[in-house]
């Protein structure tokens, strides 16, 4: 019977391989068409100040709903993107899209930030800056209510022209933060050299808060990167005994289920109006 499962699951591999191929494929052809058909949209999530209880902002995140595939994950769309380049025209809608949402429901006095994620594809390509600065421009939001988001495997590819993009992006007033921070190379002296307010710690170090033996760490690296003087959003937010956690360890800012899932702008509304 050994045998007979070992070529079972051969021939499951083998299905769930061509299946996931095929998967890929048609994720890669539709995507091409995903903008011009109106398939793309955004959601927000409100992120909260953690000693205030006060509105910081939202982070604009992606969704795609095709006619056939339903409704497709960004983890399983966005790397398709980056590897056919799409993410450069879909990454142009994404930030124009969001500055227009800050236009229509935010008032211009408010301080609330708009943070729109940033693919290395996008950053690396040479009229970035311009063309942040085009649409700001063009939607009349204040640079300084605009942050982008960037991984840190992003950075790490060709780390001498993202930093010369960030610079640029700086100098522009825009605020840049580093995402899913811990779950890739980091080092103190590329943290201390990249010209980041804030840090996003990811989702899975939050998660571990529930484990007594792994909470430490979420509360070392808070500890840590406020040395480093950077503003701190803790992600994905589930559960009150992680608040609990996170307001003990000191983090500036949250996000996450237990306060929101990412909402369609109509329901943004009332968020902003009790600010
Ligand atoms: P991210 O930027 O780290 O975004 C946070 C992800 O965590 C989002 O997943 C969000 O829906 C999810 N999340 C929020 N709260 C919770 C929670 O309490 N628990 C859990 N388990 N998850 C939570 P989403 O929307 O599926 O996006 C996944 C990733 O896709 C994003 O991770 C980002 O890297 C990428 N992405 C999304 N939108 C865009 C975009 O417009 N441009 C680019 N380049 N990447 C995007
Ligand atoms: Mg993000
Ligand atoms: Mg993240
Ligand atoms: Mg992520």
């Amino acid at each position: 019977h050994a045998r007979e499962s070992g070529v079972n699951e051969t021939v499951q591999y083998h299905e769930k391989l061509s299946e996931h191929i095929r998967q890929r494929t048609l994720i890669e052809v539709y995507l091409r068409t995903a903008l011009q058909e109106n398939q793309l949209l955004l959601h927000y999530q409100p992120q909260y100040e953690l000693h205030t209880g006060a509105l910081r902002g939202f982070e604009a995140l992606l969704r795609w709903n095709h006619p056939e595939l339903g409704s497709v994950s960004p983890s399983d769309f966005i790397p398709v993107a980056e590897e056919t380049r799409l993410i450069v025209p879909i990454g142009e809608w994404v930030l124009r899209q969001a500055c227009e949402m800050m236009k229509r429901i935010v008032p211009g006095s408010s301080s609330l930030v708009l943070s729109v994620n940033i693919s290395g594809v996008q950053l690396l390509n040479h009229q970035f800056p311009a063309l942040v600065s085009e649409i700001l421009k063009e939607t009349g939001v204040h640079p300084n209510r605009l942050e982008l988001e960037l991984t840190e495997s992003t950075l790490m590819n060709s780390l001498e022209i993202a930093e010369k993009q960030l610079k640029k992006l700086q100098n522009l007033g825009v605020r840049l933060a580093l995402d899913d921070f811990g779950t890739g190379y980091s080092s103190m002296n590329y943290l201390r050299k990249l010209p980041f307010h804030l840090i996003k710690i990811d989702k899975s170090f939050i998660q571990d808060i529930g484990n007594s033996t792994e909470r430490e760490v979420a509360g070392s690296m808070i500890q840590f990167c406020k040395q480093l003087q950077f503003g701190i959003v803790a992600e994905g937010l589930e559960t009150y005994e992680q608040l609990v956690y996170l307001k003990k360890y000191n983090c500036d800012y949250a996000q996450g289920y237990l306060f929101s899932k990412p909402l369609p702008e109509e329901q943004l509304l009332p968020l902003i109006e009790a600010v």
